[in-house]
């Protein structure tokens, strides 16, 4: 699944990496599932339908890829367990509906490196097991200083989503480059740094002709968590950061009139910011119907 759109004269896709099946806790923490229900159904196992959209942006510094979706290095298992779509459904397949072949990619940029973003960075050269390389093999992957440092040193309740493979054969090829702050990738196209959900998060910013794309990685995975802002992931590693941090974003996206893209909301792709009684209200452009197959 693919949305082709353009902010000014700069064309950008939203690139779908399939639907898979997480807990539904993950994504609201605290909030009782009473709650959040109303927003999405869980199934029997408490287990909700999860996007992971990518973005690709065609600019003047060539073709940016926005990170990298779950890659195809995890085992059976646990790709069984996440009810991952086959291949052609996934990122690659959905490049190559677009005719980008992974050599046309010049520029990828991982928000952060948890495996859900930069499993798709790497892959085995041949079969399962076999060496890992780039999956974007004339690329130059960015990422930032302190998201290395975590993904480097992993403690107890991240190492299960920091995984070395998905970032360490780039350094060792020297294809990674290690930046320190927001960047200008390119005229129209540069980064800001989110933190709360990780410590070096990094949002992406669209801006042409005085329009403006807002891609917000995990400082609002779903639109319902820049509504309000106390649903905060399980996942944040900084909750009251991510409040704050929402809260900046929210108030910029919304006097700009941006466009938000939202990663992992199965049913709302893109959407605006207008104002609600009690605060900035979503106000969806693109939605879908998460089909979610609860009876696999
Ligand atoms: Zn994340």
């Amino acid at each position: 699944m693919s949305y082709t759109l353009s902010v000014g004269s700069l064309r950008c896709h939203i690139l779908s990496d399939g639907l898979q099946h997480v807990d539904g806790g993950g994504f609201f923490g605290l909030i009782p599932r009473t709650m959040w229900q109303s927003v999405i159904a869980p199934d029997e196992l408490n287990q909700i339908a999860c996007d992971s959209r990518c973005l690709l942006i065609e600019s003047d510094a060539g073709l940016i890829l926005v990170d990298t979706g779950n890659g195809d290095k995890l085992p059976a298992k646990a790709r069984q367990r996440l009810g991952m779509d086959d291949r052609n459904n996934r990122l690659i397949g959905v490049l190559a509906r677009l005719g980008v072949a992974p050599e046309d990619i010049d520029i990828v940029l991982l928000t952060h490196f948890h495996g859900d973003h930069v499993g798709g960075a790497t892959r085995w050269a041949g079969e399962e097991g076999s060496p890992v390389v780039p999956a974007f093999p004339r690329a130059r992957y960015i990422g930032q200083r302190l998201e290395l440092a975590d993904a480097s040193f992993p403690n107890e309740r991240t190492a299960a989503t920091y995984l070395a493979d998905n970032f360490k054969p780039l350094l060792e090829c020297n294809r990674l480059q290690i930046v320190d702050g927001p960047q200008r990738l390119s005229r129209g196209v540069r980064t800001d740094i989110a933190p709360g959900h990780t410590i070096g998060l990094q949002t992406v910013w669209v801006e042409d002709g005085g329009e403006s794309l807002l891609f917000l990685t995990d400082a609002a995975s779903w639109a319902v968590h820049l509504e309000r802002l106390a649903w905060v992931p399980a996942y944040d590693v900084m909750p009251l950061q991510s409040m704050e941090t929402k809260r900046r974003l929210r108030q910029e996206a919304l006097e700009r009139n941006s466009l938000l893209v939202f990663q992992h909301d199965a049913q709302v792709v893109t959407a605006r910011l207008g104002e609600g009684r009690r605060g900035p209200v979503i106000v969806p452009v693109i939605t879908e119907t998460a089909d979610f197959d609860a009876s696999r």
